[in-house]
């Protein structure tokens, strides 16, 4: 992709572009001002420990399993062509047991499974569809201040399926915003910032030895991305998840803080941990490695806060 920003006077955005969407979330509150309407897309460079939405990571549909809404009806043992799926009882409950070393994700037993047990995670879309379909929530949008945001994943490893979708909301005139890692090349982090109103930018450590320990990615094309994104985007919030016992002691955030100051950040948001963040590992076959850990307590957020101030950032609690 050439480095070229967007210009609403020539730029038009191509709606028959595809991409991946896992989830359509609307009525958000936690992702941009107002009431959004939240698009997660598939796919994300990253691995992080604690990430809350694991079945987002595959660049490509999975087959997620939820046994708890298994009926027992056994309708998709019979169209499994692999014979991956079987019959189970566990304390004097049936449900189907799930060998995903012998399953191929063909999708056949999801066409099938009406309480929605098995399902595939992630569906391909084209820019037209998708625009046409959050611009539903516009009378919501103008009542509140709102608009939609892309998020993941990460929706820079989808670029031209971004690019393109913020392009047309922006020709709908919806307010949008980007949630991003930040973790692509420059030309495209430039890129898809332009045509949104409002980036929201995770920055998870400043050390790269534990950036790199808990994302599997170093922190160095992050870092260097905000440093240039801050002196051509007005309006980059810094977001920083809070991840108990990891990141989240004074000193850590603190560091943070003035790391980001030089850099030329003036905003960022603390989000405090999700204990809830492990609840779909179970979904795609995999364990949640932080499933003790808890909520930073209402007088801790309130003291990283004022640490971060005090390093002369506008925080935001979330
Ligand atoms: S089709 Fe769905 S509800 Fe029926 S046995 Fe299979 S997983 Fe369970
Ligand atoms: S996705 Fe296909 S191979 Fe996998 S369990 Fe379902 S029917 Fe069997």
């Amino acid at each position: 992709m050439p480095f070229q920003t967007y210009d609403a006077r020539t730029d038009r955005a191509d709606l028959s572009v595809t991409g991946f969407v896992l989830d359509i979330d609307r009525f958000a509150s936690h992702d941009g001002p107002g009431i959004r309407t939240a698009v997660f897309l598939k796919g994300c460079p990253l691995a992080c420990a604690w990430c809350h939405s694991p079945e987002s990571q595959r660049a490509d549909p999975e087959l997620v399993y939820q046994s708890r809404r298994c009926t027992a009806c056994w309708s998709c043992i019979d169209v499994c062509p692999t014979g991956a799926l079987s019959r189970g009882l566990h304390e004097g409950r049936e449900f189907v047991v799930l060998d995903r070393t012998a399953c191929t994700e063909c999708g056949a037993c999801t066409e099938v499974c009406y309480p929605g047990a098995l399902t595939m995670a992630g569906r391909r879309v084209t820019v037209g569809e998708l625009a046409d379909d959050v611009v539903r929530d516009r009378a919501f949008f103008e009542s509140s201040g709102g608009g939609i945001t892309v998020s993941g994943g990460e929706p820079a490893a989808q670029p031209t399926f971004t690019y393109n979708f913020l392009a047309a909301c922006r020709e709908r005139n919806v307010h949008t915003a980007l949630q991003t890692t930040g973790y692509a090349r420059w030309e495209i982090v430039s890129r898809l910032s332009s045509a949104a109103d409002l980036v929201m930018y995770d920055v998870k450590f400043i050390d790269d030895t534990l950036h790199h320990h808990y994302t599997r990615v170093s922190n160095r094309q992050i870092l260097e991305n905000l440093r240039r994104l801050v002196t051509e985007h007005d309006n980059v919030l810094v977001r920083i998840p809070c991840i108990s016992g990891v990141n989240d002691s004074p000193e850590q955030i603190g560091d943070a803080a003035r790391v980001l100051t030089e850099i030329g950040v003036t905003a960022v948001e603390l989000m405090p941990y999700n204990a809830a963040a492990g609840a779909k590992y179970d979904w795609v076959g995999r364990s949640y490695a932080f499933a003790d850990r808890e909520t930073q307590t209402e007088e801790y957020m309130k003291r990283l806060v004022e640490i971060a101030r005090e390093r002369g950032l506008t925080v935001r609690a979330a």
